[in-house]
């Protein structure tokens, strides 16, 4: 069964809107940009964005229903995510959504409150692996940033999130996700020194 399709989205007979539509009885796309339209704005330079490839991904969504989303990453992971997101659907892992983030304007606070899943984001350059799309958020809201001793004065990220380790959709230490991104070879945000940013797998 093929997880994730890569196959150019510019060809697919979906008009690209603003909202969800059903492409089948029960499977629903959530977007449908081409590859300029997903790095529109970015501000990333072009050896940046020739390191990356847009790519369709399958995934159980809360509705428990079969959803196709897009996510604009690095090609050096395309496939490891492909066998990340065929493992979340086996194993029914419900996702928000997954929608690259020039739909929320490149800013992540919005994404973040969305619930929505994304890999590239041109921001943080010297720190965030999400600038050259090494790095994957999944359902932030579920999985807020939470900070460690001595760094509780500040605020848990997104804001208003609260983390619930017995929801669907949310990682902890004992996640068969978590286990399967780990023999992956990605490094999780829970690891960090100074917080839980449980959302977050890096390679
Ligand atoms: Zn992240």
């Amino acid at each position: 069964m093929l997880i994730l399709i890569t196959t150019s989205c510019s060809t697919a007979p979906i008009k690209k809107t603003k909202t969800l539509h059903v492409i089948h009885d029960t499977v629903f796309l959530d977007c449908n940009y081409t590859f300029d339209e997903a790095v529109a704005g970015s501000g990333a330079p072009e050896e940046v964005l020739e390191q990356l490839q847009l790519v369709q991904v399958k995934y159980i969504s809360f509705d428990n229903k079969t959803h196709i989303g897009q996510l604009l990453t690095n090609k050096r992971i395309v496939g490891k995510l492909k066998i990340a997101f065929e493992y979340m659907y086996e194993q029914r892992f419900p996702i928000g959504r997954v929608i690259p983030i020039v739909k929320y304007q490149w800013d992540d606070n919005k994404s973040m409150a969305a619930n929505n899943t994304y890999s590239f984001c041109y921001r943080d350059i010297y720190y965030s692996k999400h600038s050259y799309g090494l790095a994957i958020d999944i359902n932030p809201f579920l999985n807020p940033v939470r900070w460690k001793e001595g760094y509780e004065y500040r605020k848990t990220i997104p804001n208003g999130a609260v983390f619930e380790p017995s929801r669907p959709g949310t990682f902890t230490i004992h996640s068969t996700v978590v286990h399967k991104f780990k023999t992956l070879g990605f490094r999780w945000g829970h690891s960090f020194t100074q917080k839980y940013d449980d959302h977050h797998f890096e390679k």
